[in-house]
């Protein structure tokens, strides 16, 4: 049984009621460990080492802090094959994604940012003669970063890297369903030499340990990942307390094609698109919406591809669809399929839970699935089901292509394909979506803004967006006049 602890101020400790939470393997259903099941008294004892620690770290030298967070990410690079197996046991993803993607971003997340801090400036507005303004960018204070358990070392992380850059003192939740390398992560920064109290981990459930840490008085913003309801939620209780707030929330995003697309290289990224991560990645291309006069070609060929994939133990080198993240995301995503269907929709391939062999006969496995011949005003063309489930759509004109794309209240990520370039510009500008991507997905530059408009969002993530952030801009004038 692998008991995890809270890290506050340094040390690795056991929650202050002693109770634990179970810790699933959804790879086979087994419980492997135990998290604490911490509350607003943990929470507090979080905020306080933070800002014992605030005054230290908010002047230590940007070059100093820098040092700590390389040193960070070069131990996540040495601990990458460790990190990646205790990432796929606790989510259910192929160990060799973890490897590949999970892993390498976190280690990415914790240079870029522990870099990016010394290139950091801000700016000074001059009225000519008269006075000189300049903005002071000051780390707000303690601030909590809340993440999700779909790329739970990569998203956790993500939030982490930029406020501590910043100067600020964290109070991080990792989600309750993955909080293994999180844990890791903190005896990573314990043998950095991250000092005592500047980033503090408190694990448990959203309801009690989250809430904790939205409510408490001194924390002064709050970064979250997730669900857009959690979103909403958090939203209520931090908003009249005037915190700063970043929410980077759910998608239902449109993968779309048009006729003169080179076919090839966007079916590959469209099985990618749909299937990545079992579908549980905020960026997925859920909606695939084709121009007619490729549609049938389309179908044929995706479905033929979505058959021939391989669902297994996730552990093996060899798999590329493992197991959903737990029994109960399982049957959420099981009740859609038979709701497709309930709205008449047609499941191509898929559609039914997987048993696999051996030591995974309990894990929580679904076919990737296809369905055909629903609209977009049907639930299941609008709401996020965050599972390997796509549906896809026809369309004949860019003006019907522009309606279903933006036929959803989701607006994170869009997938464009194209050989048009004055049509690939003049759609991208037409779609609700933080994010669009012209004949590629995924392709991500930390420097670039992150996030979403409409339900899937407020604020953005990435490079300079996230340091502002985490900064609080003070306007210094000063008079030239005699
Ligand atoms: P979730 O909202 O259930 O939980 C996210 C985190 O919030 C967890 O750590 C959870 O414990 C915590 N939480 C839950 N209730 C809380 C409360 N009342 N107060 C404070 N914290 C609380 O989301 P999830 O199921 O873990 O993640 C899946 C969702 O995340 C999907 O909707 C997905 O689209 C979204 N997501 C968005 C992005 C993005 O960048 N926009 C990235 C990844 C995932």
């Amino acid at each position: 049984m692998k008991v995890i602890a809270n890290y506050i101020h340094g040390e690795l400790l056991a929650p202050e009621s002693g109770k634990y939470i179970d810790n699933v393997n959804p790879s086979t259903g087994e419980v492997y460990g135990k998290i604490p099941a911490s509350n607003a008294f943990d929470v507090d004892r979080a905020v306080a080492a933070a800002k014992s620690a605030f005054a230290a770290w908010s002047t230590l030298p940007a070059a100093e802090r820098s040092g700590i967070l390389v040193r960070i990410a070069d131990l996540i690079g040495e601990h990458r094959a460790m990190l990646a197996e205790a990432e796929a046991i606790d989510n259910g993803k192929p160990v060799s994604l973890a490897m590949q993607m999970d892993i390498p971003r976190a280690e990415d997340n914790m240079r870029f940012f522990g870099t990016a801090i010394l290139h950091w400036s801000s700016e000074a507005h001059i009225m000519e003669e008269r006075a000189i303004n300049y903005t002071n960018r000051k780390p707000i204070g303690v601030v909590g970063c809340i993440s999700p358990w779909n790329l739970p070392l990569y998203l956790f992380t993500w939030k982490i890297a930029p406020a501590l850059a910043a100067g600020n003192c964290v109070v991080a939740k990792p989600s309750e369903l993955t909080p293994m390398t999180a844990f890791l992560f903190s005896k990573i920064c314990i043998e950095a030499g991250l000092p005592a109290g500047v980033l503090n981990i408190v694990h448990g459930l959203g309801s009690e340990a989250g809430d904790a840490i939205v409510n408490h008085s001194g924390i002064k913003a709050i970064s979250f990942t997730g669900g857009t309801i959690t979103g909403a939620r958090i939203a209520s209780v931090a908003a009249p307390k005037f915190k700063k707030l970043s929410l980077e929330l759910g998608g239902k995003n449109p993968f779309i094609v048009f006729d003169d697309c080179n076919f090839e290289k966007m079916l590959r990224t469209a099985l990618r698109a749909a299937f990545t991560n079992q579908g549980q990645i905020c960026l997925c291309g859920s909606r695939v919406l084709v121009q007619r006069g490729i549609f049938d070609r389309f179908v044929e060929a995706f479905v033929k591809k979505v058959s021939e994939m391989k669902v297994g133990d996730p552990m093996l080198e060899s798999t590329k669809t493992g197991a959903v993240v737990s029994e109960a995301h399982m049957q959420k995503v099981l009740s859609y399929i038979e709701l497709a269907q309930t709205e008449g929709g047609t499941v191509l391939c898929g559609g039914k839970r997987v048993i696999v062999d051996g030591a995974c006969a309990n894990g929580f496995f679904i076919e990737p699935t296809v369905i055909v011949g629903l609209g977009p005003d049907c639930r299941t063309n609008r709401e996020e089901i965050f599972g390997p489930v796509v549906t896809i759509q026809s369309f004949e004109t860019e003006e019907e292509a522009l309606a279903l794309a933006n036929a959803t209240e989701y607006g994170l990520a869009a997938s464009l394909w194209t050989a048009d370039v004055t049509r690939a510009h003049r759609f991208s500008a037409s779609l609700e979506s933080g994010i669009v991507w012209v004949n590629t997905w995924l392709l991500r530059d930390l420097r670039t803004p992150f996030g979403g408009v409409k339900h899937s969002g407020v604020g953005r993530e990435g490079g300079w967006e996230a340091l502002r952030f985490f900064t609080e801009p003070q306007n210094v004038c000063i008079d030239l006049t005699a």
